[in-house]
């Protein structure tokens, strides 16, 4: 591990800066070492507010844009959370400390099975990930009091609207291309009645379509 306690406090700042204030997310976001999801040539970067390359040509999100996605979720101990697309599995870990239990889906299995050592080392224990097409979210675990997707759809994939729970939360980016991505936030009523909020501009990589070969 490399964590930096000078460079984290550092990152800390910078969060809390850029407008980062619920202090559960600023919390999870000392506790959980991102050195461990970041590969290990990046290492020494892990607390820069950067995005950085994984394998399979995928990204570990910015610490902003993960602890900003997550502030909008507005989490406690008792929500049920539907993360699509693992990656390295940071988010999911930050959603866990936050959370009562993440389901993740990731359609790259050494993705995966990279992120599930991590969570193993540091002993997170209320995670269930598998492989699979986020687009058909989990209907066997539905419905979610939360969801968030990591990669940009074009649109709003219709199956994780309908496993969004009533008084639920999905934030997720939208967009065709690069430069027209925002992300969204959609909330469901207690009536079952949808609203959706066009927030920051930001950069995903694509969500796709199927199981990774
Ligand atoms: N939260 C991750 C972000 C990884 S990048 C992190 O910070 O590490 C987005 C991830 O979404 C990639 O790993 C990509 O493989 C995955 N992804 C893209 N389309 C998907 C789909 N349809 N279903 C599941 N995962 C998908």
């Amino acid at each position: 591990m490399n964590d930096n306690p000078a460079q984290k406090i550092r990152l800390i700042m910078e969060l809390r800066r850029q407008g980062i204030s619920n202090t559960d997310v600023l919390s999870a976001v000392e506790r959980v070492p991102r050195d461990v999801f970041v590969p290990p040539t990046f290492r020494d970067r892990a607390y820069e507010n950067i995005a950085l390359p994984i394998a399979s040509g995928q990204t570990i999100s910015q610490p902003y844009i993960v602890a900003y996605m997550t502030q909008l979720l507005n989490l406690d101990k008792r929500r049920k959370v539907l993360e699509i697309g693992t990656g390295s599995g940071y988010q999911t870990a930050i959603l866990a400390r936050l959370s009562r239990r993440v389901y993740s889906i990731e359609r790259y299995r050494n993705l995966l099975e990279t992120a599930e050592k991590a969570f193993e080392e540091l002993k997170i224990t209320n995670i269930t990930a598998r492989v699979g097409d986020g687009y058909k979210g989990w209907p066997e675990q539905a419905p979610f009091d939360r969801i968030l997707v990591t990669a940009a759809a074009e649109e709003v994939p219709q199956a994780l609207i309908d496993q969004l729970a009533p008084d639920g939360i999905m934030v997720l980016p939208v967009g065709r291309d690069s430069t027209s991505q925002h992300i969204l936030r959609i909330t469901r009523d207690e009536a079952g009645n949808l609203s959706e909020e066009v927030l920051l501009p930001v950069r995903f990589v694509p969500m796709v379509q199927g199981v990774a070969e």
